[in-house]
């Protein structure tokens, strides 16, 4: 880790020690963390705001499909913490919080800095989990970050460059990061390779929108993409996935164990958390989420917040029972609870009462490979070119900031000229 910057031109990094100035630490700088911070950068009087977060680049996932097909630039989806918080009135820690000691009010980082706090906001995140499949770690890649996509376009190239027959890429897990994946990974390789696309359960988008599903199963089979649904992958080599199917109990079929010979393996399939460790210990949801309340606040803790995949907040109605089924972990929930979690931040100063989170779902958007899109949301379903520019244009008006909007859009309209 390298030594700890504040980042911000206005302010230092506050470090141990009681906390006089009302400092509001937030953890992790994705869609969660950095969206609370410029949301409470902007209110009027806003507390002194420190964000520690150890990557570089912020990443707006939604897009990351389309920096691997270099239909967007790394400026754009990727800017630097430094950028976007420049002149902002948040000062950023570049550190990886450890360990939070909730009575103390203080957090400890990995390069040993204690960092006070007068209110936290936890926003690390969620990580690939593989289940304890054998030599998944070890022989499989993840999609959600810079390396990842790095990785797979060097795979990409060395796909094209030396053909052999029926060379097969398989991507595990088919929720929308396999589905959008898949389809773009076919566009990519341009025939040189077979993509294959593993599902435990019995189709693709389990929880998807019926419209978007549909348009999905079209845009996998116009790219040849093999699609395995009621299969298990048991196991990883360098150069085979062992699967298992059906996965069914009750199919007739007897369950058989194949071996695919694969070039690369990208595992999609699960969400798994590794929060800081926090003491006293606190309460966690069946996935191992940090529970809180419908306000967003840990459960027994005034000033201690969480939102985005790592929080599991209780429903409005029914606050302290156990998870909330119904709130997926997306971008589109992160930023909404982000909007609240700023205001409820300045409302918890000036003694009012906070508000509980409500979503307001407002729909779904798919990458569908190059050029090709779908989505369904506000009384609206399209598919095709319109749809990958809407989306496009959607996803504009989310990035970190209006420089950085301004900044992209300016881009776009250059690109656009004859
Ligand atoms: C490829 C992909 C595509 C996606 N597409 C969509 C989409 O189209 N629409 C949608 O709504 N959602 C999408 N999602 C989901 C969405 O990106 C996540 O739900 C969202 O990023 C969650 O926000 P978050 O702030 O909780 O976590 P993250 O955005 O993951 O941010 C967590 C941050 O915390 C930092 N961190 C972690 N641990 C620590 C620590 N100990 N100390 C300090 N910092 C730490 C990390 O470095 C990271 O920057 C996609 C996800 C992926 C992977």
């Amino acid at each position: 880790m390298d030594a700890p910057t504040a980042a911000s031109p206005d302010r230092r990094a506050p470090s141990a020690g009681p906390c006089p100035d009302g400092t509001v630490v937030i953890v992790g700088g994705g869609f969660g963390g950095l969206y609370t911070a410029l949301a409470l950068s902007q209110q009027p009087a806003p507390p002194p705001i420190l964000l520690i977060e150890p990557r570089e680049r912020f990443l707006f996932l939604p897009l990351l499909y389309e920096l691997l097909s270099d239909e967007l630039r790394r400026w754009e989806i990727a800017p630097p913490y430094e950028d976007l918080l420049a002149g902002r009135g948040v000062a950023w820690l570049r550190d990886r919080v450890e360990r939070i000691d909730t009575t103390a009010r203080l957090v400890h980082t990995a390069a040993g800095r204690p960092v006070a706090y007068a209110s936290l906001v936890i926003a690390c995140g969620g990580g690939d989990c593989t289940f304890g499949v054998p030599g998944a770690e070890r022989h499989s890649q993840g999609f959600r970050s810079l390396a990842d996509v790095e990785r797979l376009q060097t795979l990409l190239r060395a796909l094209r460059d030396q053909r052999h027959p029926l060379q097969r890429v398989a991507i595990v897990g088919a929720g929308p990061t396999g589905v959008e994946l898949a389809c773009k990974l076919a566009d990519l390789a341009e025939g040189s390779a077979v993509i294959e696309l593993i599902e435990r359960g019995s189709m693709v988008l389990p929880q998807g929108r019926a419209f978007n599903r549909q348009q999905a199963e079209l845009a996998l089979q116009r790219r040849d993409v093999r699609v395995r649904t009621h299969t298990q992958v048991t196991a990883i080599e360098a150069d085979h996935v062992v699967l298992r199917s059906p996965t069914s109990a009750e199919s007739a079929i007897p369950a058989t164990n194949e071996i695919l010979p694969v070039r690369g393996v990208v595992w999609t399939a699960g969400l798994g958390f590794r929060p800081p460790v926090i003491t006293p210990s606190v309460a966690t949801d069946s996935r191992g989420r940090l529970r809180c309340d419908p306000e967003l606040r840990l459960l027994g803790h005034s000033d201690v917040y969480a939102l985005g995949d790592l929080a599991s907040p209780a429903p409005v109605a029914d606050p302290g029972q156990g998870d909330q089924p119904t709130l997926p972990s997306t971008a589109q929930v992160a930023f909404q609870q982000a909007a609240l979690l700023s205001a409820n931040l300045i409302r918890a100063r000036g003694g009012e009462p906070q508000r509980p989170f409500v979503w307001n779902d407002l729909g779904e958007m798919l990458s569908l490979g190059k050029g090709d899109a779908c989505l369904t949301g506000a009384g609206l379903t399209l598919a095709g070119p319109a749809a990958y520019q809407l989306r496009r244009l959607a996803y504009l008006t989310r990035l970190p900031g209006l420089p950085h909007q301004l900044r992209v859009g300016a881009g776009w309209l250059a690109d656009c000229r004859p």
